[in-house]
């Protein structure tokens, strides 16, 4: 309840967890956050600009919009061209960016026939109002979405509906961290752990971050004490010089996760390579449709295949999803790239790090 929450904004107890910080930190300590809920929490609590100037936050490839790859943005959008499809797809895909500045919306204006849809479920209404078409729905994102996608699949071959295909871009978060860690251009501390992918994987996948990096990496919520909690107790295990993976958003997150969601998750999907924008090829890092379920795979039934391309033009979107650059170091930040004219998808998506920064930065 709103009460309970409270709890944990209590601004004196904020006061002093920051203070605490101050006190403790002998030098730097640059944390990533690995989920664009944490990003948009950060700077909406205000706690961006209240944290120690040694604290260093940078944003992870914690976006789902952010990290799909630009040669997957151009492959929904080419499909969008074609006639016999429905596109179905989650609203904040609309506006991202593709080659030659394409997006969906302006797909849409060209004819292309574009759906947003609230739930991956409403595509069963929007295929069986349909029937001569086919209807595709765009699936990117973490494991937070990938199980109800495959939740609507099952439904849908048990509705005996025909014309649903998925075209599908999932990406699990814990190898991604992997390449990022074994990267020596990227320099990370520590992580926040994300909420909502971790109520569903549990927190085992993330203990390769101390037993393999020496890093820390704390499950966290989305107030402001518990991302002060996070941050405290990694300055102290620095100190130690200890590091650990440990969950501290239990009243949300068990050890093992929903292993119901995860079972229904690699019923229909099994793990494959992909690109990441920025990052590139991460080995096993993404989902693809299992051959019992291709009766659903558009990318099958259209002949897709994802190959790595150049990125956006001048777009730093790669570099910021890796930690290397912060948005406004991005030269195109803010003139012309603005949340109503995004050049990148990091602009685009209310929870993309160049999006948080203009919105809570320059207002
Ligand atoms: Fe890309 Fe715009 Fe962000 Fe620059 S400011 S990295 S162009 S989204």
């Amino acid at each position: 309840s709103f009460e309970f929450l409270e709890k944990f904004r209590d601004p004196e107890l904020c006061r002093k967890m920051l203070d605490r910080m101050e006190a403790e930190l002998e030098s730097d300590l640059r944390f990533m956050e690995v989920c664009g809920t944490h990003t948009v929490a950060i700077f909406q609590s205000g706690l961006r600009s209240l944290l120690p100037k040694k604290i260093v936050h940078l944003s992870g490839p914690g976006c789902p919009v952010c990290v799909t790859h630009e040669s997957e943005v151009n492959a929904f959008l080419d499909l969008a061209a074609n006639e016999r499809v429905i596109m179905a797809t989650f609203g904040d895909l609309m506006r991202v960016p593709g080659d030659n500045g394409r997006n969906l919306k302006k797909a849409v204006a060209d004819g292309a026939r574009v759906k947003v849809v609230y739930s991956p479920f409403d595509t069963l209404k929007l295929a069986k109002e349909n029937p001569d078409d086919l209807v595709v729905f765009i699936g990117v994102g973490f494991e937070t979405t990938a199980p109800t996608i495959a939740a609507t699949m099952k439904m849908a071959r048990q509705q005996g509906i025909k014309n649903l295909r998925i075209l599908c871009f999932h990406k699990t978060v814990p190898l991604a961290l992997d390449a990022l860690l074994s990267d020596e251009a990227i320099n990370v501390d520590g992580f926040i752990l994300p909420g909502h992918v971790s109520a569903i994987i549990g927190t085992k996948p993330y203990e390769f971050i101390a037993e393999k990096y020496n890093k820390s990496a704390v499950v966290t919520g989305f107030e402001p004490l518990d991302i002060l909690q996070s941050l405290n107790q990694m300055i102290d295990w620095r100190k130690k010089g200890e590091a650990h993976v440990v969950n501290n958003y239990t009243r949300i997150v068990g050890e093992n996760g929903n292993t119901k969601a995860v079972e229904i998750m690699y019923e229909v999907f099994e793990p494959i390579d992909a690109l990441w924008r920025g990052i590139g090829l991460i080995p096993g890092s993404g989902l693809e449709i299992r051959a019992e379920w291709e009766e659903f795979d558009a990318k099958k039934e259209f002949g897709i295949t994802i190959e790595d391309c150049a990125p956006l033009k001048g777009c730093k979107c790669g570099d910021i999803l890796k930690g290397i650059k912060q948005p406004d170091e991005c030269p195109l930040f803010g003139k012309p790239c603005t949340p109503a004219n995004p050049v990148g998808p990091c602009m685009v998506s209310t929870e993309g790090s160049c999006a948080a920064y203009y919105k809570y930065k320059l207002d």
